[in-house]
């Protein structure tokens, strides 16, 4: 199998040899030999016939350094394609020699919409990138928050989830796939995430949610967001959120029905309700089943997971209102949506008087 130097792709490119990149996506956001196509060595893989027809022109592979470059040239070589090599010393020697190199900026192309919204603009885009987001939950809820909120091109979003794909959940966990039941959420999440937008950062934590780690988790965060659904789970962000004066997104599902709304606890003496005025303690199991018990419309918490998104792009970019001391109830088979007024509840045990002696 030959091989070429930096200098000798280069030239062998001008004269028509295909240059492919076989390093992810996620790796050429740094930048990449100018003129390189990319086809990911684990594409190759399972699929040579992407090369394209054997012997259409030269193949030249190149990687990082260059082991996966020399297998993908292996692989093409065994598939029929006759002028076949790579790069010695890949795309580091590439960029070392001076050569031609390529940083894609997507940034407006990839928000056109957002910037022509005068509420949103440059700056507010920056915002958005500047942003750290928590999240639990890469499931019903999470899904289309974290979809949204990558779309978006919020800079950076923490998942925290510790459970694996069921196939019962792809009725409305529509980050995962039937191909990927039985692997682990998080990691899912952030493959389906980084594949839609390969310019935010997606950091995924196989992890439960605990009173140690939950400081952790929201302490860098400028917003949290349960997409968790459970009681126990409400209050741990709600009493984490209260202490380390963060704004945290709830909703909660049950059927057909869902509820959403925004406890802005920054300050801890402002006159605003927190969850625990709203429900002190929570109740017996029995009286609050979750879906897997009680069953939920798969759509619902798309709906329900997409107006928490919407409250969480609106709070970043610090436009409208958000919806912090109500409460806003979503009746899909009505189709209602109703806003109940929420209001601090001075024997609260978070954050009433009570609390404080
Ligand atoms: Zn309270």
């Amino acid at each position: 199998m030959k091989s070429f130097t930096p200098e000798q792709a280069l030239q062998l490119q001008g004269s028509g040899a295909r240059l492919i990149d076989v390093r992810s996506i996620e790796e050429r956001r740094s930048g990449y030999a100018e003129g390189s196509t990319n086809l990911s060595i684990d594409e190759i893989a399972v699929d040579p016939s992407s090369l394209g027809e054997p012997n259409e022109s030269a193949l030249i592979f190149i990687c990082q350094k260059d082991p996966r470059s020399k297998r993908a040239a292996d692989i093409a070589e065994n598939a029929g394609f006759k002028d076949v090599s790579y790069v010695v010393g890949g795309s580091e020697a590439w960029k070392s020699a001076g050569l031609p190199w390529t940083v894609e900026d997507t940034f407006f192309e990839r928000y056109a919409r957002h910037l022509s919204l005068s509420e949103v603009g440059v700056e507010g885009q920056r915002k958005l990138q500047g942003a750290t987001i928590a999240m639990l939950g890469a499931g019903g809820l999470g899904s289309p928050i974290a979809y949204y909120l990558a779309a978006a091109g919020i800079g950076r979003l923490k998942i925290i989830d510790h459970d694996t794909i069921d196939r019962t959940n792809l009725q409305r966990q529509i980050l995962h796939t039937d191909a990927r039941v039985g692997e682990l959420k998080v990691e899912s999440a952030r493959q389906t995430l980084l594949a839609l937008n390969p310019d935010i950062e997606v950091e995924a934590i196989n992890d439960k949610l605990t009173g140690e780690n939950v400081d952790a988790f929201i302490g860098d965060a400028d917003l949290v967001i349960d997409g968790a659904d459970n009681f126990a789970a409400r209050h741990l962000i709600n009493d984490a959120c209260h202490r380390l004066h963060k704004p945290w997104v709830y909703a909660a599902l049950q059927q057909f029905d869902g509820h959403v709304s925004v406890f802005d606890l920054r300050d801890p003496d402002a006159d605003l309700p927190c969850y625990r005025c709203l429900f002190p303690e929570a109740p017996d199991a029995s009286f609050a089943p979750n879906c897997s018990e009680a069953g939920v419309l798969g759509v619902l918490p798309g709906l329900v997971g997409m107006i928490q998104a919407t409250e969480a792009v609106k709070w970043i970019l610090g436009i409208g209102e958000p919806l912090v001391g109500q409460l806003l109830q979503v009746d899909a088979l009505r189709m209602n949506f109703r806003k109940l007024r929420l209001r601090k509840d001075p024997q609260c045990p978070q954050c009433g008087e009570r609390s404080k002696r």
